[in-house]
């Protein structure tokens, strides 16, 4: 470090003041020109065990040396093309028609431009059409039938999302009385039969619980993405195919920045996955990104954005994903009785490796919750 400080105060030709800031752009770009290395950072933070989205993730991000966004289009775009669960990508989650739509967003944590797309249909890239939007429109969310169209003209294929095992799932779906499903307080029983449904007067409205899909490990699970690049470049996604069984029009988190993922490069970045429905209405990422801003550690971040929830839908199943600017990272979860997996890769640990997050305590309904 000495011989940069010697370069710095020198009254040398060398040290002109171009010289001089050159020298320090190096050091912020490079900072191991310093002997400063940030274990920590590159840094890549993906939701549940995605071992491929996150080997490809550290591939692009740390190999290639490519950006944030690029890592988060690279890994999200794997995961849709292998089906990840069948809960990323076509194939998969078939909503009451049989088809399967897909959810998608991208935020740029410097320039806090943001690419969505929710409910997308018959067309694959999910995640490569919602950069298209962040780059090469002045919105941040396209939705439905017309998002398609968008994507057809960004130069995406126009092809069908199912497959013989999302029309087989929603067959079997059918033949159980289309059951579970999200509809209540609609005539016929929804708990018992399939639609078409109307709406019952609203004086015969019920708290009865209707036979709402149970959400587990197994059947929700949006890739969701937290990246610092070697430049300290900070950014989020996530995508998936949303709920199974969903009434057709059904948009979820995932594709709304502050819900599904949320990034600021001056704070860090978070991300959700899980009951979509109910997870929007507490934009967790943002709370996230906001509780770190006002110094808790990512981890505390998390949990506060999991308990906020919890407190009014203690039976949520779910989970919160949080990094911040300096490349520390945590989760938390609820719902989940084997906890929550994620994958995280940094310098320090060299590959991707498993973390499981216990999950909180079970809340009580509009009290305390810890
Ligand atoms: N949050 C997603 C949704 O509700 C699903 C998931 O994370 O599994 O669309």
């Amino acid at each position: 470090m000495t011989w940069i400080a010697e370069l710095l105060y020198s009254n040398m030709e060398f040290s002109t003041l171009a010289s001089k800031l050159f020298i320090l752009q190096m050091c912020f770009i490079f900072p191991p020109a310093l002997g400063i290395t940030n274990k920590n950072i590159p840094l890549v933070v993906i939701t549940w065990d995605y071992l491929q989205a996150s080997q490809k993730a550290w591939q692009t991000i740390y190999h290639e040396k490519r950006s944030s966004l690029d890592t988060i289009e690279e890994s999200c775009s794997l995961c849709e093309s292998l089906q990840c669960r069948t809960t990323v990508g076509f194939g998969g989650s078939p909503d009451e028609r049989g088809e399967t739509t897909l959810d998608a967003v991208i935020m740029d944590g410097i320039t806090m431009d943001v690419g969505g797309v929710g409910l997308l249909r018959n067309v694959k890239n999910a995640m490569s059409v919602a950069r298209k939007v962040l780059e090469n429109t002045g919105h941040s969310l396209l939705a439905g039938e017309l998002a398609g169209e968008f994507a057809v003209q960004m130069g995406f294929k126009n092809e069908s999302l199912e497959t013989n095992s999302s029309q087989e799932m929603w067959q079997k779906w059918k033949n159980n009385n289309c059951q579970p499903n999200f509809w209540k307080n609609v005539v016929p029983d929804p708990s018992k039969s399939c639609g078409p449904y109307a709406p019952k007067s609203r004086k015969n409205y019920s708290e009865k619980k209707t036979n709402l899909p149970v959400w587990n490990e197994q059947n929700h699970d949006t890739i969701g993405v937290l990246a610092i690049d070697l430049k300290g470049h900070i950014a989020a996604g996530t995508s998936t195919n949303g709920a199974k069984y969903k009434i057709p029009g059904r948009v979820g988190d995932s594709p709304i920045a502050g819900a599904g993922a949320y990034a600021d490069q001056d704070v860090g970045a978070a991300a959700g996955t899980g009951a979509g429905d109910i997870m929007m209405r507490f934009l967790p990422s943002f709370l996230a990104v906001e509780e770190m801003r006002r110094g808790a550690t990512p981890k505390e971040a998390a949990t506060t954005a999991v308990r906020r929830i919890a407190k009014h839908y203690p039976e949520f199943a779910g989970a919160v994903i949080a990094i911040d600017k300096n490349g520390t990272f945590g989760a938390a979860c609820n719902g989940l009785p084997d906890g929550f997996p994620h994958y995280v890769v940094n310098l320090e640990l060299g590959e991707p490796t498993l973390f499981r997050e216990t999950c909180i305590k079970p809340c009580k309904i509009g009290g305390d919750c810890f």
